[in-house]
């Protein structure tokens, strides 16, 4: 990889070379992050370059992500996601330039098809015929839909709790599912100790530094869309941690070639039965485990993975935390349904309550730029969407009585 320098954990700052294919630091077990050649990248990835290339899913920006040359890609369309102007909903949160990065219309409903991505293509480039994960839902649909469209076998392990419709897909994928009786802490170990027992490829995004490298491919999208410009505020649902820094690795990518010249404030939204991240900046302490009590299932993480690559991005971008109750959520599923026509489900619609809440307690100004992540599609959880939209009105086939029940409400 020309455009790949290497690696440094995030610890202790050793530094890795680029063909080494470790994914913890081997000092001291840190995370890594991916360290790119600008000078080279620059020259390549540009508005001119960018704007004669016809394809608009994440591979348009392959100069800055970590793919050997050569590499088979997904033939799904993976990115290339909308980003809507959210009129309606922003007058009725009191904001003038409020944005909605739609991803729940990746191919498998989520964000996660970016990190998937990678996953696939370097297993297949690798020369290996399985890949695993563990995960609370999302992470595994979309890791078995990938696997599926690149010809690769699948182990998934999922926490019991994971809802209907995610299983679902990742029986429909052809995957190997694995339901274990447990929390996600619980499931992560044993999926650990099967990758190893079994050399598979390893696709946990705490554990494998090249997965945030894909999600980034979302903020790389957001800032072309706003005619290379970084917002002023990007609002993300936090679990594990990964998205979160990702979503600030491609902007500082995108400061570092010189197309964009300022950089987002993050603004970290974790829903109030399973905060650990958010907690631990607002107590500047460590992160320490919490229970996991939320409905918003893709982000109950009691021991993120990636907690200390989520709070590097926030403390670096001077972000705020904002908590919100599941309550709050549910209200924030029904009102970016009902002013803009997008469907989340509750861990996709956790950043727009954040935004919510942030300008009802003045944190943002009116005249900012913002954008709501949306991470993952309301399809994917229809109980927690009944929960928020309650039931349709009841009839017979009859018109008076119709006529009767609308006159009445
Ligand atoms: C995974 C996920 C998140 C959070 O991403 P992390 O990397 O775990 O912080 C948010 N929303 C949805 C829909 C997700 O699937
Ligand atoms: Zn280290």
């Amino acid at each position: 990889m020309r455009n790949v320098i290497g690696a440094v954990c995030i610890n202790c700052g050793v530094q890795y070379e680029a063909g080494d294919t470790t994914y913890t630091c081997k000092q001291c077990g840190g995370v890594l992050d991916i360290q790119y050649d600008y000078g080279y990248i620059k020259s390549r990835l540009n508005r001119e370059t960018l704007a004669a290339r016809k394809d608009f899913s994440m591979w348009r920006y392959l100069e800055l992500l970590p793919i050997e040359e050569g590499s088979r890609l997904t033939p799904l369309r993976i990115g290339g996601s909308p980003l809507y102007r959210a009129e309606k909903l922003g007058e009725h949160l009191g904001l003038k330039k409020l944005y909605i990065k739609d991803d729940g219309l990746n191919p498998t409903g989520s964000l996660k098809d970016r990190a998937s991505a990678i996953a696939v293509v370097r297993a297949a480039h690798a020369g290996m015929h399985t890949v695993a994960c563990s995960s609370t839902g999302n992470a595994a649909s979309s890791l078995a839909g990938n696997a599926a469209a690149m010809g690769l076998e699948s182990f998934i392990f999922v926490p019991e709790r994971a809802p209907k419709g995610k299983v679902a897909q990742l029986m429909i994928f052809g995957a190997h599912v694995i339901s274990v009786k447990g929390n996600y802490e619980d499931t992560f170990r044993l999926s650990a100790e099967a990758i190893e027992k079994w050399g598979w490829y390893n696709r946990n995004a705490a554990i494998n530094p090249y997965l945030s490298e894909g999600k980034k491919t979302v903020s790389l999208e957001i800032a072309e869309q706003l005619g290379f410009k970084a917002p002023d505020y990007v609002a993300v649902s936090v679990g594990d941690g990964c998205t979160i820094a990702g979503v600030w690795k491609g902007f500082k990518d995108l400061y570092a070639i010189g197309l964009i010249d300022a950089l987002p404030r993050l603004i970290s939204v974790q829903a109030k039965g399973c905060c650990p991240i958010n907690r631990a900046i607002e107590t500047n302490r460590p992160l320490e485990p919490m229970e996991e009590n939320t409905l918003a299932d893709s982000i109950a993480v009691g021991v993120p993975r990636n907690g200390e690559k989520a709070l590097r991005a926030i403390r670096e971008s001077q972000g705020l935390t904002i908590t919100v109750s599941d309550d709050e959520i549910l209200t924030a599923m029904r009102l970016l349904g009902a002013t803009s026509g997008v469907f989340g489900e509750p861990a996709g619609v956790t950043g727009t309550a954040g935004i919510k809440k942030a300008v009802e307690q003045h944190l943002i100004p009116a005249e900012a730029v913002v954008v709501s992540l949306v991470t993952g599609n309301g399809l994917k959880d229809t109980a927690s969407a009944q929960c928020a939209a309650g039931e349709p009105l009841h009839i017979p086939p009859d018109l008076g009585i119709l006529i009767a029940e609308l006159d009445r409400t």
